[in-house]
């Protein structure tokens, strides 16, 4: 028998209207014995119908999806649908009242731990209620991103192969009717443990996206994630007769493929990109350099890209340490034929 979830609600999943309240996550501290991390979770239903599950505030710092899922939850009009939504704003609430990408309450990342553990530190109790009890109920799952605090990004929504030829195919539809500039397919290994990991087990839609980033609030991202939530309200067959936008019927399919992609600080310093989000470059073209104000004496070291690309992912700290991520690019999706 599957292990208890310690989190709870007193929402009733099953019934019909609009219910707004919380997801408890029990927090024993000094300060709060018997507290609860008080979760906002939402559920508007009418009848039966596919449920979709909205997420944002994953990572506490990227603020698009939070600003959209709280629309979301006020304007819905549950006699406008047939169906379920499920939405959790600001799911990693301690984080996102801090401006954090991790929890301050265990210094997890939630996107690293799925698919969690009842037992373990609250974000594995909290992403495993997600990948055990909400998932299931769900017939799609959207993860909100805005890359956080130390990358911006060009926005895109994206996805992982699941290596299930029809949901997969699937997956990319749903991806095409989310009316985004780009659709990114990672294929790279390095982030395992997120979101869309257990969405694949669960054997259902997956969706995440980078939607801005730099901890700042992108209009454009906001306008975006309104779009996307709504035309994928109207995919899954929740709302019928709403004019779906087609801004990008040609969105390029991309992919995200190994670190080879990636450039990284050779050491501690302050980054100054030399090429902008957008910009096709070439294999062995500098992406900037790497000063160290410490000892002005030496040169700048320069950063290389090893491989060519479109520029989707850019630091937006100045100040770097050794290792850290500068840039990454993408490539037109090179990978097995999705039908
Ligand atoms: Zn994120």
């Amino acid at each position: 028998m599957k292990p208890r979830s310690r989190l709870w609600t007193e929402i009733d999943f099953d019934r019909d209207g609009k219910q707004v309240g919380a997801l408890n996550l029990p927090h024993s501290v000094t300060r709060s014995a018997y507290g609860v991390v008080p979760i906002p979770l939402a559920v508007v239903k009418n009848g039966d119908g596919p449920t979709l599950l909205f997420m944002a505030g994953n990572h506490g710092d990227e603020y698009e999806g939070q600003v959209v899922l709280g629309e979301l939850i006020r304007s819905l009009d549950p006699a406008r649908i047939r169906g379920r939504v499920i939405i959790l704003p600001a799911v990693n609430l301690p984080a996102a009242k801090a401006h954090m990408r991790v929890s301050p309450l265990d210094g997890l990342n939630l996107n690293r731990v799925f698919p969690g553990d009842p037992a373990g530190q609250p974000t594995e109790q909290l992403a495993f209620h997600i990948s055990s009890i909400l998932m299931p109920m769900a017939d799609a799952f959207i993860d909100i991103h805005a890359g956080g605090s130390s990358l911006d990004y060009l926005p895109f929504v994206s996805f992982r192969l699941s290596g299930d030829a029809d949901l997969d195919r699937r997956t990319l539809a749903a991806a095409r009717a989310t009316d985004a500039p780009r659709i990114v397919i990672w294929r790279n290994k390095e982030a395992s443990g997120n979101s869309s990991d257990s969405a694949l087990a669960n054997r259902i839609v997956g969706l995440g996206g980078e939607w801005g980033g730099a901890g700042v609030v992108s209009p454009a991202g906001v306008e975006l994630v309104t779009r996307e939530v709504a035309n994928l309200l109207g995919h899954f067959g929740l709302t019928t007769g709403e004019a779906r936008s087609r801004h990008h019927p040609d969105a390029p399919l991309i992919e995200i493929r190994d670190s080879t992609y990636y450039v990284y600080a050779p050491h501690d310093g302050v980054f100054v990109p030399e090429r902008d989000l957008g910009a096709e470059v070439k294999q062995g073209e500098v992406a900037g350099a790497v000063h160290t104000p410490e000892h002005p004496d030496r040169p700048p070291s320069l950063a290389h890209f090893k491989r060519d690309g479109l520029l989707v992912c850019k630091r937006a700290i100045g100040r770097v340490e050794a290792g850290d991520c500068l840039m990454h690019l993408a490539t037109p999706y090179a990978g097995p034929a999705l039908g």
